[in-house]
C-alpha cells in the first residue's frame, strides 16, 4: 500500500542560479505536500538542456532567480496522492518541460499541452497556486500525475533522461512535418543534444542523414557511432556549395544566432527546414532563399505528454538512448562552460541520487 501522503511540505536539496551571472551553487527548496492529484518522485537523474542554460543567463528575458534548473528529469515513485491510479511507489518515471497546463483548451483537448496558453514550464515559471516552479536540479520532485511520464523498462536511466526534452523536441517536428520518410534525406544542423537525437530518429526511420557541425572533431563519433551518412562542416563554403539542392528536410537545432540561407541553399524545391534551437537574437532569412525553391521554414516547440510518451515508447521499442556524460552535481559550473562551447557528447547528464547530499 501505499504510504499516505505527506501533510505538509519538505525541505529539498537543490542547485539554483541565484543572478544572470548562471553561476550555481547549493540551494534548499520547499516542495508542496503531495496532493490527491500528485506524484512525488525521488529525483535520480536530471540532463542538462542548453535551454538550462539560456535561462539562467536570461537569455530570453523570463528567467525568475533564484532558479533550480532541470527539465530532463527521471526518478522514482515515492508517493502518490489519493486520486493517482497510473502510477505506483516504486516506479521509475520521467517529469520533463511541463508541468501544468489548463486541461481544456483546444490546445490541450488535442494533446498540444505545449501550446496551452496557460502551460507552466517545469522551472522558471509561476503555477497555479501562485509558486515558483523549480526544476531537477533537486532531489525531490512532486508534480500532477497529468504531466508524469512513464520510462521505457528496458533502457538505461541516465542515458533515456535526455529523451523527456532533447529527444521529444526532434521527434515532435519529424512527425508533425512529416520529416520521417524512409528513403528521405534528412538534414541535421547542430551535433549536440537535440542534433544527435534528430541522427538517431533519422536513421531509425530509414533515412539517409547528413550533419551540418562547425566541430569538424564530431565527424568520425557522427558517421561511425551515431550513424550519420555525410558529416558537412558548415563553415567550409566549399563542402555546402557541394551540398546545394540535395536534401528534403532540416531540422536545425543549433542555439546561437545564425544565417539560414547557406542551410535553406542545400534543400530541394519545396524542401523544409524546421528550426527548434531557439537563438537568444533574431536569424535572418532572405527571402530569395525561400522563392527560389518554394522552400518551408517552419518551428516546434517540445511535444505533448501523450506525443513524449509515445515518443519513450518508440524508444524503448528501438533501444534508442541519448549518448551522455555523466557527471555530479558539483561539476555542473564546469559543465556549462563546456555548453557553452559545443563541448559534450552529447548531453551531460547529472547523477542526482549519488552526488546531490546536503554536504554538497
Ligand atoms: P547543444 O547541446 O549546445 O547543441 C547545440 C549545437 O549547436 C552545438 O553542439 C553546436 O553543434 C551548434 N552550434 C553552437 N553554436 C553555433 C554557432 N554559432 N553556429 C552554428 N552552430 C552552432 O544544445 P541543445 O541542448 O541541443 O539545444 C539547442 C537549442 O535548442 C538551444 O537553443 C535550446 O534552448 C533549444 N531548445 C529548444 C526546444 C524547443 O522546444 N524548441 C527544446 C529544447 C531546447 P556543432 O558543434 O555540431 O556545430
Ligand atoms: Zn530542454
Amino acid at each position: 500500500m501505499a504510504p499516505a501522503a505527506a501533510a505538509t511540505e519538505v525541505e529539498v536539496d537543490a542547485w539554483a542560479a541565484r543572478d544572470t551571472s548562471g553561476h550555481l551553487s547549493p540551494f534548499t527548496l520547499s516542495r508542496r505536500a503531495t496532493r490527491p492529484g500528485d506524484v512525488k518522485l525521488k529525483v535520480l537523474f536530471c540532463g542538462v538542456c542548453h535551454s538550462d542554460l539560456h535561462q539562467i543567463h536570461n537569455d530570453w528575458g523570463n528567467s525568475i532567480f533564484p532558479m533550480v534548473p532541470g527539465h530532463e528529469i527521471v526518478g522514482e515513485v515515492t508517493e502518490v496522492g489519493s486520486e493517482v491510479k497510473a502510477f505506483k511507489v516504486g516506479e521509475i518515471v520521467g517529469v520533463g518541460c511541463l508541468v501544468n497546463s489548463c486541461q481544456n483548451c483546444d490546445r490541450c483537448t488535442r494533446h498540444l499541452e505545449q501550446y496551452c496558453q496557460m502551460k507552466v514550464w517545469t522551472y522558471t515559471d509561476k503555477d497555479y497556486d501562485g509558486t515558483i516552479t523549480q526544476g531537477g536540479y533537486s532531489t525531490i520532485m512532486v508534480c500532477r500525475q497529468e504531466f508524469v511520464l512513464k520510462m521505457p523498462t528496458n533502457l538505461p536511466l541516465d542515458a533515456a533522461a535526455p529523451l523527456l526534452c532533447a529527444g521529444i523536441t526532434v521527434y515532435s517536428p519529424m512527425k508533425h512535418f512529416q520529416m520521417d520518410v524512409a528513403g528521405k534525406h534528412f538534414g541535421v544542423v547542430g551535433l549536440g543534444g537535440l542534433g544527435h537525437m534528430a541522427v538517431k530518429f533519422g536513421k531509425a526511420f530509414g533515412m539517409t542523414v547528413t550533419v551540418f557541425s562547425t566541430s569538424p572533431s564530431k565527424e568520425k563519433e557522427a558517421c561511425e557511432l551515431l550513424g550519420a551518412d555525410r558529416f558537412i562542416v558548415s563553415k567550409d563554403p566549399e563542402q555546402m556549395k557541394a551540398a546545394a539542392g540535395t536534401i528534403d528536410y532540416i531540422i536545425d537545432t543549433v542555439s546561437a544566432t545564425h544565417p539560414l540561407d547557406p542551410y535553406l541553399s542545400t534543400l530541394k524545391l519545396d524542401g523544409k527546414l524546421v528550426m527548434v534551437g531557439i537563438p537568444q537574437k533574431p536569424v535572418s532569412i532572405h527571402a530569395f532563399s525561400l522563392t527560389s525553391a518554394r522552400r518551408y521554414v517552419g518551428g516546434s516547440g517540445i511535444g505533448g505528454i501523450k506525443e513524449t510518451q509515445e515518443m519513450l515508447d518508440f524508444c524503448g521499442e528501438h533501444n534508442i538512448t541519448c549518448m551522455i556524460e555523466k557527471i555530479p552535481i558539483s561539476y555542473i559550473n564546469t559543465a556549462m562552460e563546456r555548453l557553452g562551447k559545443s563541448d559534450v557528447k552529447y548531453r551531460f547528464v547529472i547523477d542526482i541520487a549519488n552526488s546531490l547530499k546536503p554536504e554538497d
